[in-house]
């Protein structure tokens, strides 16, 4: 499905990325976790075109997005190329980031009528469907300023959903929410995974990643230090980095 290949990433004279590799499978629901700064929305960020990356090789699903080639230099798809690709690719952010002057519904609608043209007789009756999957159904027809933040963060999933990607990323979903309002993103999201949503979640939430992942990275100075399925890797983590993460997370 998605295919990094030794990634590396500088901002200035700052590297971000030093090599990170990591295939995701269809299905799998893999979890990033890792100190503020190591690199993990910098990672999320480059899979999907949001930035360019200095070394390495990027597929999503046997379509190159970027490579290095046999000169050094990086190779991109083309814009056309690339949108194209990241289309499979849904994301949801830490900051929702919904339109303010449109409805949850239109809020929903918006990307696939601009984007892929589909009919409003055919998305319609689709995100109302996504919004019943999160449990918003009543909330069709409000705006953005009068939800919580844990229901704007489920509209903000389906609106990603209703494009119908073949892939979710997430970075930290519910870190700008009160805990209160955690738990029913978490449930949203668990939900996506009893599907076989493939999924990339960047997060805090332990208890998320240990329940729902099948497997678990930890990412520290723009490097992987450790993976593993989350009962190995929580209950008896290798290296000495992952131990005093987890002592201090935990
Ligand atoms: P957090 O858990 O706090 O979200 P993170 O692991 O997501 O942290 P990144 O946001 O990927 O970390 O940032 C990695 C490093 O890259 C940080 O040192 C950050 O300051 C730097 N960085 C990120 N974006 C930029 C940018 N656009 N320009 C310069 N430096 C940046
Ligand atoms: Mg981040």
């Amino acid at each position: 499905m998605i295919k990094a290949i030794d990634i590396h990433k500088n901002f200035n004279n700052l590297a971000v990325l030093k090599g990170i590799s990591l295939e995701i499978n269809k299905g799998e629901v893999v979890a990033i976790i890792g100190p503020s700064g190591s690199g993990k929305s910098t990672f999320l960020r480059c899979l999907n075109r949001l930035e360019t990356i200095d070394r390495g090789t990027i597929q999503i699903e046997g379509d190159l997005l970027a490579t290095t080639g046999p000169d050094g230099k990086i190779h991109y798809a083309t814009e056309a190329e690339a949108r194209h690709i990241c289309r499979r690719i849904g994301m949801v952010f830490q900051q929702f980031n919904l339109f303010p002057h449109l409805t949850v519904l239109e809020n929903i609608i918006e990307a696939p009528l601009v984007v892929k043209g589909v009919k409003p007789d055919d998305i319609v009756p689709q995100a109302e469907e996504l919004l019943r999957k999160v449990g918003l159904a009543e909330k069709r027809d409000s705006y953005p300023s009068r939800l919580s933040g844990g229901q704007k963060q489920r509209v903000a999933i389906a609106r990603a959903l209703a494009m119908n990607p073949d892939i979710m990323l997430f970075d930290e979903p519910t870190s700008a929410l009160d805990p209160e309002l955690t738990g029913e993103v978490l449930k949203a999201m668990r939900r996506l995974a009893e599907e076989h949503m493939t999924m990339l979640v960047v997060t805090h939430e332990m208890a998320f990643a240990r329940e729902v992942a099948n497997r678990v990275i930890f990412m520290d100075n723009g490097e992987i230090i450790e993976q593993g399925p989350p009962d190995v890797f929580f209950s008896s983590p290798a290296h000495p980095r992952t131990k005093a993460f987890l002592n201090r997370v935990l």
